[in-house]
């Protein structure tokens, strides 16, 4: 079969610019030409198009990609082609590690609730801070030390929107202007 073994070929001329010299834990990188611009992932050329290495890797060592899925290292690596370092994703999974290994910089990710890796309350403090009554913003920003603003935004249900606990606005006093000073601790 001419075309199986043109396939092959393809593979074997594929791996041999593969440094895999290391066992099946290390990562495998890619030692031909590196795309700085976009983290430094290996770039190969298939069938005169060009293409990401590892994208490539996972193809031959493992099947096609759906349409639509990434291919994620779970070694953090660009230029890694070891399989056994390469899964399937989607934007939204890619993202979410991102965050939640700080490779977020400046990545347009709209992190909401806790998600947000800067985000000192959870879901159970946020539906506390919903119920609250009674108090003014102040008083419940210094209660969960966040700021007033935060509060603010929580109880006009600017942020947090995901949770749904019904209207609280009505509950939350309005802030008064307050006649001393109160300085955080
Ligand atoms: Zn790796």
């Amino acid at each position: 079969m001419k075309s199986t073994k043109k396939i092959v070929d393809l593979a074997a001329h594929f791996w041999s610019q593969v440094d895999t010299s290391e066992d099946k834990n290390a990562c495998w990188e890619w030692t031909g030409l590196r795309n700085k611009a976009r983290g430094g992932y290996g770039t190969c050329y298939v069938k005169r198009q060009s293409r990401r290495a590892h994208r490539v890797a996972f193809e031959f060592s493992v099947g096609k990609i759906p349409t639509g899925l990434l291919v994620l290292h779970s070694c953090d690596n660009p230029p890694c082609c070891n399989p056994n370092h390469l899964r399937l994703g989607t934007h939204k999974d890619n993202s979410l590690e991102m965050f939640s290994k700080g490779r977020n910089n400046n990545f347009p990710f709209h992190a909401f609730g806790e998600r947000c890796g800067l985000s000192k309350l959870t879901d159970e403090t946020v539906k506390d801070i919903l119920n609250e009554s009674g108090k003014t913003p102040l008083e419940i920003s210094q209660k969960y030390g966040v700021s007033r603003s935060s509060i603010y935004c929580i109880i006009h249900r600017k942020t947090w929107k995901h949770l749904n606990t019904g209207e609280t606005k009505a509950k939350v006093r309005k802030q008064r202007r307050p006649h001393r000073r109160v300085v955080a601790a």
